[in-house]
């Protein structure tokens, strides 16, 4: 099964591919990861994404189509793929349609999870990521159980993300509204989407979304 995560910046895509991925047999692509190793790597695409990214809009498709074009072939060991943060335009689920076609595949469920504006700013503003191995944490609604040490790994160690600042947010809020958005009648129309209310806990989303993957 290729499962898409769609939503705006905060609405948890990140938080619930990870649960996902409990499990299941599949394959997490995050366009987002993708291009911040890249940007850790110092390489020529890190150095021209990395400056999109610092003002908040969207990196070429043609970047991000090549990044996952390079991956869409681990998920043969695999029962499929969970894409999370991509695709972020048309031309993108185009190409990924057209990716998975070649492979004798296709997306099979698209989830649209909805978050009122006011929420994603404060998920973002208080998002924080273990140094060592990525785990998501928040400061006020995903602490670490032990204050400082990280719940999957041990690692002391956090981060936070540059581009997770009010001024960014502003902009990657404006170029979902434009550039991700029509994506939702994109699916509809193919009738794969299913919207979840993102509002909800972190274990009630994911509920939501187990049961909207069971729906025919
Ligand atoms: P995205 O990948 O969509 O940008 P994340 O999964 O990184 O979003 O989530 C953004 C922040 O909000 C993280 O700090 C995460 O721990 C937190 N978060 C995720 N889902 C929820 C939720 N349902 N309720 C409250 N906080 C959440
Ligand atoms: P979030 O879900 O919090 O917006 P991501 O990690 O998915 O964060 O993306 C961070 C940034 O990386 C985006 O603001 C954008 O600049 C770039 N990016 C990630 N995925 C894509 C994509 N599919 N197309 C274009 N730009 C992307
Ligand atoms: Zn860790």
């Amino acid at each position: 099964m290729n499962l898409v995560l769609l939503g705006p910046p905060g609405a948890g895509k990140g938080t619930q591919a990870k649960l996902l991925l409990k499990g299941r047999n599949l394959v997490q692509l995050s366009t987002g990861d993708m291009l911040r190793a890249a940007v850790a790597a110092g390489t020529e695409l890190g150095r021209e994404a990395g400056a999109i990214m610092g003002r908040g809009e969207l990196v070429p498709d043609a970047l991000v189509i090549g990044l996952i074009a390079e991956r869409t072939d681990e998920g043969g060991k695999a029962d499929g793929y969970i894409f999370d943060g991509f695709p972020r335009t048309i031309a993108q689920a185009e190409a990924l349609d057209g990716l998975l076609e070649e492979r004798g595949s296709k997306v099979d469920r698209v989830i649209v999870m909805e978050v009122d504006d006011d929420a994603l700013v404060e998920r973002i503003a208080g998002r924080f990521a273990c140094a060592k191995c990525e785990e998501g944490y928040h400061d006020t609604f995903r602490l670490p159980k032990v204050d400082g040490i990280c719940d999957k790994c041990g690692g002391t160690e956090f981060v936070r993300r540059p581009d997770d600042n009010a001024e960014t947010v502003r902009a990657r809020l404006k170029a979902y509204r434009a550039q991700t958005k029509p994506l939702i009648g994109y699916y509809r129309r193919q009738g794969k989407l299913r919207a979840v209310d993102g509002m909800a806990d972190i274990s009630e989303v994911a509920s939501a979304i187990g049961q909207a993957l069971d729906m025919r």
